[in-house]
């Protein structure tokens, strides 16, 4: 990224990212001015740095402007009604976006129901417990109680087929491999968002058409912490 957008305030970082074009449609605009990051990092003075940030467990809450990435990238399935599956939800920052995109989104007050549902899932269940705390605190509480977000402790790599399939799959962690359980849990139409590689590693847009035939787009380099065991994850926290 040849830039970066660092904010003051939750406003202002978000200000910054719509100058810089990282967020170009007033929904995503309205959607993150929802969500304060600082309820979802553990050093709050770094909160509006458009930087990634440690969380401990060997995972760190992704940079901004790969939010802003992912959210723009995905917004075309992120209407009213949409269901989404948060691949690596670490600290709930992105569920939570999500979750003004398809259930507060335009058109329908927030906690109004309209259908739309966002699970995140996470191999680490302390993060999971850490992300509901963290959306408690970002006004969430009536979501999670109503299962309108629901976060859920389990290996990401099989997705969550239970409450599929997903109009959005947003995956926060680089898989070696295209995980195939993830394919088939997109509705039809539906759009994934995947960081895929092991050293090298690319965004892959996966586009499940309304007749179900399957297309992969690369679209740009990046470096994320993998989608991996939760043993090697832990290991490799130092
Ligand atoms: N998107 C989140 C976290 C990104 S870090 C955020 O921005 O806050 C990647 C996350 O993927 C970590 O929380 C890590 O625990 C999780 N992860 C890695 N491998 C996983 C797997 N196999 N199943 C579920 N979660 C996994």
């Amino acid at each position: 990224m040849a830039w970066r957008s660092h904010g003051t305030t939750n406003v202002d970082l978000i200000a910054k990212m719509q100058s810089n074009r990282l967020i170009k449609s007033d929904s995503v605009a309205a959607a993150f001015r929802k969500v304060d990051r600082a309820n979802y990092v553990l050093d709050k003075a770094e909160a509006y740095r458009d930087s990634p940030q440690s969380i401990k467990y060997g995972a760190t809450i992704s940079a901004p402007h790969m939010h802003a990435h992912a959210t723009e990238n995905l917004l075309p399935f992120l209407n009213p009604g949409a269901k989404v599956l948060d691949v690596g939800s670490g600290s709930g920052y992105t569920c939570a976006i999500f979750y003004h995109l398809v259930v507060g989104g335009e058109g329908s007050a927030d906690g109004e129901a309209s259908g739309g549902k966002v699970v995140g899932i996470d191999h680490i269940p302390q993060l999971v417990d850490w992300s509901v705390e963290n959306l408690r605190k970002d006004g969430l509480s009536d979501a999670l109680d109503s299962g309108d977000i629901k976060m859920v402790a389990g290996d990401g790599r099989q997705g969550w087929a239970s409450e599929g399939p997903y109009n959005a799959i947003h995956v926060g962690a680089a898989a070696p491999t295209m995980p195939q359980p993830l394919i088939d849990q997109l509705a039809s139409p539906g759009r994934m968002f995947i960081p895929v590689g092991e050293h090298a590693q690319d965004i892959i847009q996966v586009d499940k058409d309304s007749e179900g035939r399957v297309s992969e787009k690369t679209l740009f380099g990046v470096i994320y912490v993998p989608l991996t065991d939760q043993k090697k994850q832990l290991d490799n926290d130092i």
